[in-house]
C-alpha cells in the first residue's frame, strides 16, 4: 500500500492541524476498503476514516483530534477482536500497527513492545536472545488486544497468562496525557490494563518480564482419526491431570485439509489433535509423554523437538484472514465424560470443514496469581473450550448457527462467564468479570476515562 500520498479531506485536515503525520484513509481513497476490514470478515463496518499513527506522538494528536470534533474513535493493532470492536460505523478508527518495535534487554529479561505489535514480531525478537514472553497460539494476533484481555498460550501453566509478565505500559489517557502505568506509578490503571479489556486508554508500549524459553522446545502435534477422538479427549485428559506446569495440551476437533501432514485416508474427514508443549528438560518431557503414547497410537505423530517460533506458528493456517467467522467459547470445571459427548456429537453436525473446536487445559502457573492481582477473571477454570465456525468462503450463517448449538448443548458442562477476547458482539463485556473486579474496573474507567471515550468495550 501507499503510505506517502494523503488526501487532503475533512478528517485529515483535523488530525493534521494537531501534528498527526501519518495517512488517513478517508471513504473516497481506494486504499480505504482494504484498510476497514480486518481478520473477520463477517465484520463489514465503514468507518469515518482510518489513521495510520506512526508513533506515539501521532497516537496523542488523533486522540486530541478526534475528541474536539465530537468524533468517537476506536483502536486498532492486529485487527484480531471476533467481534470486531476495533472498527466502527462512522468512528475514527485509529490504527497502531507501525509501532511494532520490540526491544530486548538480555541482561534484565525486560521487553519492550509497541501497541501494534504482532505475537509473530514479538517471538522473532525475544527468541533472538532465548526469551520468551507468553502469548497467544497465532502469530497473526496483535500484542496489543491479546494482552489486554489476558492472553492464554502455550506457556501459561509454566509461566502465566501474557498479563501476568506485563509490568509496566505507556499509555496516552483519553485527557490526551501520555503516563506510564507501572508498580509506582498508576497502580490502579495497570492492574486494569492487566486483562480489563482495553478502553482504559492507548497503550503505545507494553514492557514485559521475559522468561528463558527455547529456541528449541518439545511440541507438536498427534493426529487421531474420528474413530478415536472420544479417546483422544480422554487421553489429553488423563496426561494433564497432575501434568507438571511444564506442560501445556489442547485438542482441536478439525476437519483434516487435502494436505500433508494428514495422510490421504484421513484427508476431507474429521480428526482429533492433541497438540502439546513442553517448555521444560526434553529428555523429563519425553517421559512425561511417554504414556499418551503408550496407550493409544496416533495416526500421525509429530511431537519432537522443533523451534519455539514454529510451535508458535504451528496453527495459523487453521484461521486464515480474510474469512468470516463466528465464536464462542466456555470454561470447564473439567473434561467430563458428559461434555466430551457432547462436543462430539456436536462437532458431527457441522455444516462447514472450515469450522474448529479447541478445548485447553488452564491451571498450573495460571492459578497461582491470586483473583484480584490482575483484571483477568477466570483463575481457577480448569479448562477451557472454544468454538470456531467458519464457512470457508462463503457466509457464516450456518456455521454461526451451529456454534450457537453446540454452544448450547455444551453449556451444562460449563462454569459460565466468558473471556473477554473471546466476547462476540451478543455478548455483554459484563459477562466476562466478578463482581468485584467489575467494580474495580469502572472505578479505574472512571477515574481515567470520565467521558467514557474509550468505548470499544462497553466498561463504564
Ligand atoms: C485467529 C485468532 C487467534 C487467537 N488466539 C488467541 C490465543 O491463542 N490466546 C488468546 O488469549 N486470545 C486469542 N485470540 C483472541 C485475541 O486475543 C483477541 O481477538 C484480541 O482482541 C486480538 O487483539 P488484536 O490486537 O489483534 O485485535 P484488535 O482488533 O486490533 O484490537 C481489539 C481491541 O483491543 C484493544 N486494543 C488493542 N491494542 C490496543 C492498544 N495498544 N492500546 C489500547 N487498546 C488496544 C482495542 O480496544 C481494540 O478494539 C485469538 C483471536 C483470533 C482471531
Amino acid at each position: 500500500m501507499n503510505t506517502t500520498a494523503t488526501p487532503i479531506t475533512a478528517i485529515a485536515d483535523g488530525l493534521h492541524a494537531r501534528g498527526f503525520v501519518g495517512r488517513v484513509l478517508e471513504p473516497s481513497d481506494p486504499d480505504y476498503d482494504g484498510a476497514r476490514t480486518g481478520w473477520n470478515a463477517a465484520i463489514d463496518r465503514r468507518p469515518a476514516a482510518v489513521a495510520y499513527a506512526t508513533d506515539a506522538d501521532d497516537v496523542q494528536a488523533a486522540v486530541a483530534a478526534a475528541r474536539a470534533a465530537g468524533l468517537p474513535f476506536t483502536i486498532r493493532a492486529g485487527a484480531h477482536s471476533v467481534s470486531g470492536r476495533s472498527v466502527r460505523d462512522g468512528a475514527l478508527c485509529i490504527d497502531l500497527r507501525a509501532l511494532n518495535g520490540v526491544v530486548v534487554d538480555p541482561d534484565r529479561a525486560v521487553v519492550r513492545v509497541g501497541g501494534g505489535a504482532l505475537l509473530g514480531e514479538l517471538d522473532a525478537a525475544t527468541q533472538e536472545h532465548g526469551l520468551a514472553v507468553p502469548a497467544g497460539q497465532i502469530s497473526h494476533t496483535g500484542v496489543g488486544g491479546l494482552t489486554l484481555g489476558g492472553g492464554v498460550g502455550w506457556l501459561m501453566r509454566r509461566h502465566g497468562l501474557t498479563v501476568d509478565s506485563l509490568e509496566a505500559a505507556e499509555v496516552v489517557l483519553a485527557d490526551g496525557r501520555r503516563v506510564r502505568a507501572g508498580e509506582h506509578e498508576h497502580p490502579d490503571l495497570l492492574w486494569a490494563l492487566r486483562g480489563g479489556g482495553g478502553d482504559f486508554g492507548v497503550v503505545t508500549e507494553f514492557e514485559f518480564r521475559a522468561h528463558r524459553v527455547g529456541p528449541t522446545i518439545l511440541g507438536g502435534m498427534l493426529v487421531y482419526p474420528w474413530e478415536q477422538v472420544r479417546d483422544a479427549l480422554r487421553a489429553a485428559r488423563e496426561l494433564m491431570s497432575g501434568a507438571p506446569d511444564e506442560l501445556t495440551a489442547f485438542v482441536t476437533l478439525i476437519t483434516a485439509p487435502p494436505e500433508e501432514p494428514f495422510p490421504p485416508e484421513l484427508q476431507g474427514g474429521p480428526v482429533a489433535i492433541i497438540a502439546v508443549a513442553w517448555c521444560g528438560d526434553p529428555a523429563e518431557g519425553e517421559r512425561v509423554l511417554a504414556p499418551l503414547r503408550a496407550g493409544l497410537s496416533p495416526a500421525v505423530d509429530l511431537v519432537g523437538p522443533m523451534p519455539y517460533v514454529a510451535l508458535q506458528s504451528m496453527l495459523d493456517q487453521t484461521a486464515p484472514r480474510g474469512r468470516e467467522y463466528y465464536d464462542r467459547m466456555h470454561y470447564l470445571p473439567s473434561v467430563s465424560d458428559g461434555f466430551v459427548d457432547a462436543l462430539v456429537a456436536g462437532f458431527e453436525r457441522s455444516p462447514s470443514p472450515h469450522s474448529h473446536v479447541m478445548t485447553g487445559w488452564m491451571g498450573g502457573a495460571v492459578d497461582r496469581m491470586a483473583p484480584g492481582d490482575t483484571a483477568f477473571g477466570h483463575r481457577g477454570a480448569h479448562a477451557l473450550t472454544w468454538i470456531i465456525g467458519c464457512s470457508g468462503d462463503q457466509p457464516v450463517g450456518p456455521a454461526a448457527e451451529w456454534v450457537r448449538r453446540l454452544w448450547d448443548d455444551t453449556a451444562p458442562f460449563a462454569t459460565g462467564g466468558v473471556y473477554v477476547n473471546a466476547l462476540n458482539a451478543e455478548r455483554s463485556v459484563r459477562e466476562a468479570y466478578a463482581d468485584d473486579v467489575w467494580q474495580r474496573l469502572v472505578a479505574v474507567k472512571r477515574r481515567y476515562d470520565p467521558d467514557g471515550v474509550f468505548a470499544g468495550n462497553g466498561i463504564r
